[in-house]
């Protein structure tokens, strides 16, 4: 082989190399804040999109403060997907560019849930935090969920106008499977909806009013045994509403759940998947959440 040709074919070697790299570089960074639209925005934008999700395991997403450097890459980000209804509350300190920011919960902001009478408590290395004002977990409403996703599919495609139909298409299919979610919940409670429940902790509004359930709150932690005086708290609820089950956030330890079966409660755990889990993905968790459900009302 000449000199010149092998000086050719290294050329043309870096010239591919910085062509692949060029196009991963060419992928638009949209960056969220939570789970749920970190799937969403996967699904819908799969190989067009860079999407990045900063929340550390093990933290709350609604409740972490990101460091100035996180922030810093979400106001340098092409797309910033938030969820509304007060979600993420770094948000309200943080000054990020409106022009790229969508509120994915905003077209149903007349459906939000504003909470009554909250007390502050702590979990996860966050710190003290309070449930007071607009519920958020807004997804557990799987019909909410999908015009979150809707609403991920818009700012996607005003992002990158050339894959408007492949987004619209890929939406259509996540669609089809948050509503047969949807269905199927309803279908499970629609007999016996009436029946009393329990959740561990007040983040299960847009649950219990979408499928009519009859649910009381307390602020427990699964991961915390309760003192006496939440035990005395909730044998008080119990009087008047003799709840069979408790919903968790995650798995309770076993000694909760014993003393619960005392008092004739069963644990179940509904995840509402903020952050990450650890198997699966947002979709088997919601269907594990709802089969798991479908035990209370057998
Ligand atoms: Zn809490």
């Amino acid at each position: 082989m000449s000199l010149k040709r092998s000086g050719m074919l290294a050329w043309l070697g870096i010239g591919l190399i910085l062509m692949a790299w060029t196009e991963s570089q060419a992928q638009p960074a949209v960056y969220v804040v939570n789970y749920p639209l970190h799937y969403f925005a996967e699904r819908i934008g799969a190989e067009q999109v860079h999407v990045v999700f900063p929340a550390p395991a093990g933290e709350d997403p609604a409740f972490w403060k990101p460091h100035v450097e996180t922030i810093a890459a979400f106001q340098a980000a092409d797309l910033i997907l938030i969820n509304g209804a007060g979600y993420a509350k770094w948000l309200k300190t943080a000054s990020l560019p409106k022009s790229k920011m969508i509120d994915t919960s905003r077209r149903f902001k007349a459906d939000y849930i504003e909470i009554q009478d909250a007390g502050t408590h702590s979990h996860g290395p966050t710190g003290e935090h309070s449930h007071a004002g607009t519920a958020f977990t807004t997804w557990l409403d799987f019909r909410q969920a999908a015009q979150q996703a809707e609403a991920v599919t818009e700012g996607l495609s005003r992002l990158l106008p050339e894959h408007k139909d492949t987004f619209e298409q890929r939406y259509a299919e996540l669609e089809q499977d948050l509503l047969a979610l949807d269905e199927r919940l309803e279908a499970i409670v629609a007999r016996q909806r009436a029946r009393p429940l329990l959740a561990s902790h007040p983040i299960y509004q847009y649950l219990a009013k979408r499928y009519g359930l009859n649910l009381q709150s307390v602020l427990w932690e699964p991961e915390v045994m309760p003192n006496d005086e939440q035990w005395d708290g909730l044998q008080s609820i119990l009087e008047t509403h003799a709840a069979a089950w408790m919903l968790w956030e995650g798995s309770p330890l076993p000694a909760s759940a014993a003393k619960l079966q005392a008092l004739g409660a069963g644990s179940l755990v509904f995840d509402p998947c903020g952050n990450t889990p650890e198997q699966g993905d947002f979709l088997s968790v919601m269907q594990q959440n709802v089969a798991r459900l479908q035990q209370a009302f057998q």
